[in-house]
Parts: structure tokens; sequence; C-alpha cells
């Protein structure tokens, strides 16, 4: 409490006024002092009484002071969260009033009111749910200003968040996990997004806008997209991207649900060939990359300097695979990366691919191997459908597709090649009208045959056999009863070629008089070396196929672009990332 004011006539130690009239002038100040006197302390009295009061209200309610700062802002190394972790496919009734903690994406973040925040937290894939933060009265363990920071966090920040999980009043419908939510009770950042998303997570999680060559020097500046405040089910009126938009952004071209689902079909379809092929007694090699000589072909082969020579880098694992059989192995397969030189831009192909590559040897008739590589695909296709049901539901979302359809046991398609001409001659579209059994097919007559197949055999997968002589390579052996045609095969999914395979010649000096009748040398580089092989011991028969792993995949999906099912497509135009 402050004291009274004094007088300031006696403050100042100025003299006492003198007795008589003086004297009567003095008492009457004085009474006029008093007075003065008591008004100041009366309004000294009701200014302290005030600032009490303010105090203690201020004490009452916390003041300006942050009781919540401990439990948000950016993560320190001494940040610590006690509460068990949880995986939100695994959420249920049990944790219903139990303190739990997650990492996540916050995938979208929004205010409701000062004094409540919504944000939908992505822990993987499409695993999302809502969390909720509201600032209670005493300001802790939420306080308004904790709601304010978290309502502003930039979507696709990484965060570590602690919440009770509470079952909100209806189903959220824009999260996977609808019949739970989080209650915020803290929330810290681990790593911010950026202030605008180049491709938000609505635009890659939809189909590509468009698939037009891109020029990679150009592109490093994507179109930005506005930034989203949507849910992914809220997505349909989100912007799609291009293919170059979507590489060029690729951590965020990945978090799309879609294409973890498309990957996860792509390592689906690999260990399925692994498995089938192991069960059947295949044993896995390694073929190189690296080759000495471009002996199968020349032209599309990427050549690269080697020390004081060339290289080349395989363009198929072909001669290895022989090589392995020629070593004692009876079944052999592989799977690496495959390398064409081929300025080819258009959805089938790619520079580099996976092939799924298989040889083995034949006791009877090369139709052993036709009848493995059908087990092998028929495998597969059978699999996905019972492995990868919820990544196909959840791709045919954003990229519709029919069923693929799959032969009846027992009643596989296989046509020889003049058949499948036959066909396209008789049924198909007038411009086919003239095809010819001697020349190879084009990729539109392809097409065309397999919507006749389709429509005829009620299947997306069938085999055309006996290729033309001149549709196939030197190591590929003429059918014995018409040397106009060869052993060798190619299979189809809805109409495109996935796989060529035959069998091949064993013999050398059937092998040498090929080559020449081929037009080649056998003495030039790599070709020699081949034909030594088998010249070195006696080889038993055998054949096999290379399947493209990429368009296996695309088009069991019915994808537009083999582009979408490779981690990192490389194209004549594209070499990053
Ligand atoms: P295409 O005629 O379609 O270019 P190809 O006849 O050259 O193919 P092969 O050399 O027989 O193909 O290769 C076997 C398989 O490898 C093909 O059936 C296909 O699945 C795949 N493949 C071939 N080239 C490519 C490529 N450039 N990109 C992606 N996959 C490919």
């Amino acid at each position: 409490m402050s004291e009274a004011p004094v007088d300031p006539a006696q403050a100042s130690g100025a003299a006492p006024p003198a007795e008589g009239e003086g004297f009567a002038q003095s008492k009457k100040g004085a009474k006029k002092a008093e007075a003065k006197a008591k008004k100041e302390a009366e309004k000294a009295r009701k200014a302290a009484e005030r600032e009490a009061a303010a105090a203690a209200q201020k004490a009452a309610s916390g003041g300006n002071e942050d009781l919540a700062k401990d439990n948000y802002g950016d993560i320190l190394p001494s940040t610590k969260v006690a509460a068990d972790k949880v995986q939100l496919k695994n959420l249920g009734d049990e944790h219903i009033g139990k303190t739990v903690k997650l990492r996540a994406w916050i995938q979208n973040a929004r205010m409701q009111g000062a004094k409540m925040a919504f944000v939908e937290l992505r822990e993987e894939r499409n695993w999302t749910i809502q969390g909720v933060v509201s600032a209670s009265a005493e300001g802790t363990p939420v306080s308004k200003q904790m709601v304010k920071w978290i309502g502003a966090l930039r979507l696709e920040s990484f965060v570590l968040v602690e919440a009770t999980v509470q079952k909100p009043l209806e189903p959220v419908k824009s999260c996977r996990v609808s019949n739970y939510e989080f209650h915020l009770t803290k929330t810290y950042l681990i790593s911010p997004g950026p202030e605008v998303l180049p491709l938000g997570l609505n635009a890659a999680n939809r189909a590509i806008a468009s698939f037009e060559d891109e020029d990679p020097s150009q592109a490093a500046a994507a179109p930005t997209e506005a930034v989203e405040n949507l849910s992914l089910a809220e997505s349909a009126a989100a912007p799609s991207a291009s293919l170059s938009t979507h590489l060029n952004n690729p951590a965020m071209h990945k978090r799309a649900p879609v294409q973890q689902a498309i990957a996860d079909v792509r390592m689906t379809v690999r260990k399925l060939f692994s498995e089938y092929l192991e069960s059947k007694n295949f044993v896995q090699f390694e073929a190189p990359c690296l080759i000495g000589a471009a002996s199968e072909g020349g032209a599309n082969v990427f050549s690269l300097p080697y020390f004081e020579k060339q290289a080349f880098l395989a363009q198929s694992p072909q001669f290895y695979k022989q090589i392995e059989i020629a070593g004692g192995r009876k079944r052999v397969y592989c799977i690496g990366p495959v390398f064409r030189a081929e300025n080819s831009n258009t959805p089938r192909h790619m520079t580099e691919f996976t092939g799924l590559d298989l040889e083995m040897e034949i006791e009877e008739n090369y139709h052993e191997v036709i009848d493995m590589i059908e087990g092998v695909m028929l495998y597969i296709f059978r699999g996905l459908e019972q492995r990868c049901k919820e990544q196909i539901e959840l791709i045919r979302a954003i990229y519709p597709s029919d069923d693929f359809l799959l032969p009846e046991p027992g009643k596989e398609v296989r046509l020889t090649f003049a058949e499948g001409q036959k066909l396209l001659r008789e049924e198909g579209p007038e411009e086919f009208r003239n095809v010819s059994d001697d020349e190879d097919m084009s990729t539109p007559q392809e097409k065309a045959l397999g919507a006749l197949v389709r429509k005829k055999y009620n299947t997306d997968f069938y085999v055309l056999d006996k290729f033309p002589e001149g549709a196939r390579p030197f190591y590929t052996i003429e059918d014995p009863e018409n040397p106009k045609v060869t052993n060798a095969y190619d299979f189809f999914m809805r109409g495109q070629e996935i796989l060529s395979g035959g069998q091949r010649i064993h013999r050398p000096d059937l092998l040498e008089a090929r080559i020449r009748k081929k037009g080649i040398d056998p003495a030039s580089p790599g070709i020699r070396e081949y034909v030594d092989v088998f010249r070195s011991a006696g080889v038993p028969p055998h054949g096999g196929g290379g399947i493209g792993l990429d368009r296996v995949v695309a088009w069991y999906l019915n994808l537009p672009s083999v582009h979408l099912t490779s981690y990192y497509p490389r194209t004549p135009k594209r070499l990053s990332p």
C-alpha cells in the first residue's frame, strides 16, 4: 500500500506563518490541506485495490504465461514422450481412453475458432486419423497458443504426437481410421513441410494428367499447386499433374498411396515369379550388366568407356542363361536390369527395365517351356488376386480397369502366329485384311488381336507360337518340320507383348549355320565366344524366355504407361532422379 501524500508546504521546509491574520489564514489552509490529503489518500487506496484485484485475477488465470509451452514446438534432443507407440492399422476399442504416441505427416490442418483445431495425421500409405486439439480453461495440457501453432502447421510436416484415443461422435469419413480420433495432448515438429508444396498429395494421388515427353533440363521449375486444405477423400476437385511434375517431385510422387500400391504389386510379382520357379527346382543366378561385346544386335546397345577399351550394357541376360545351362544347371532364372539404347518414347518402352528371365533343359518338346512359363504367369496372376487385393482396389479407384480375365484351368489359349494372323484377317479391323504370315506383327495388330482373343476366348492372357523365321534372332531354332517358322513364342497380356522366348540352338554346327544365314560373321566379337561355349562341351536342348516386369505390372493393372510402374523410369529423355 502506498503512503499518504505529504503537504507540499511542509515538505518544502518553508517557515510557518506568523500569528494574527496570518494565523487565521493558516488555520483555514491547514483544513484545506487536510481535506486534500484525505482525498489523495482515498485515491491511492482505490488504485491499490484495483492493482491487487488485477494481480489476483492474473494469478488465478495463469496470466500470459503459456502453461502448455512444454507440450508443443520444435522437437528437442531432450524431448521424450513416454506413451506407448501405436500403429494406426492396429487401433481397436482396447485403445479407447488410452494415451498413445505416433509419428506422422500432417495431411491437413485447420483452425476451428480460436480454441480448437483439427489435423489429419497420416502414418503411412493412406492410413490417416483425425486429430483434435482443444484449449482447456486451465491452459494445460493444451493452451490457445498451442492450438494456434498446431492449426498453422504446414502440410507434409513430420510430427510426433501424444494423444488420447477416443470415439468420435460420428465416423470421420475423410480418414481411413474413421471410428477413432486422437485428442492431442502433445505435438512436436520433427521436420517441417515446405511453405508451398510443389506437388500436393491430392494431385500426386490422382491419375497422371499427361505423359508428354518431358525435357529434364526445362523441368526443374515444376508447376506449383495451390496449397490444399483438403483431405484425400475430398480430393476429387484437386488438379492432377503431368508425369514430369510427378517425377520431378519424387518424394510426393512416392508418398501417394497409389504409387505405393503399384510398388507393392511390382514386388509381389517378383516374389511370385521366384516362388513358383523355385518350387519347380529352378535355381537363381546373377548375370553381368557390363559386357565386352554388343553380341546380340549392336544398334540398341549402350556403350561406355572402360579403361582403355569400350564396354556395353547388357541388353539381355540371354547368353548367360545359356552358359548356366551349358554349365550343368538344369533350370535357372535371374532378375535384373536390362538396357536398351532405343530412342522409343512410347508408354511401353524404357531404356532400362527389369527382366524376369528363365531358361531350362528341354527333354522332349519345347512346349515344356511354354507350359512352365504359362504356369508361372498364371501363378503370378492368381497370387496377385489374393495377396494384393487391397492394393488393386486402391489402384482401380484411380486408374479404372476391368478385371484381368484368366483362362479357365485347362483352357489356356495358344495360337500359332499364322492362326493369329488369320483371325486378324477374317475378324479384325479393315486395315488388317491382308496381314502376312511371314512378317512380324505391329503393335496395333497385336492390340487388335488381343481384343479378338478376349471376345472369342474370354481371356486377357494368351500365347502366340511359331513366329516366322525372319522375326527371330539367330540363336532361335527353326521348326524342323517347317523352317519358315521357329520354335519361338510371345506371351501377351491385354493384347500387348510381355515375353519373348523360344527354343535355342544347342549344337554348334547348326548355330554357326544359322548365324551365317542371318548375315552375321560367326567370328565377330562376342559371337565367337558364344559359339565356343557350345563347342567346348555338349549342351542339352534348352529354351526359355524373358519377361518385362514393368509391362506385366502395367498391363495387369491396365495402367497407361510402364513409366508408372518403374521406381525410377529411364527413358531417352529422363535420367533423373
Ligand atoms: P518390343 O518389340 O515391344 O520393343 P522386344 O521384342 O524388343 O519388345 P524383347 O527383346 O523380346 O522385346 O524383350 C522381352 C521382353 O522385355 C518384352 O516382351 C517386354 O516385356 C520387355 N521389354 C523389351 N523392351 C523393353 C523396353 N524398352 N522397355 C520395357 N520393357 C521392355
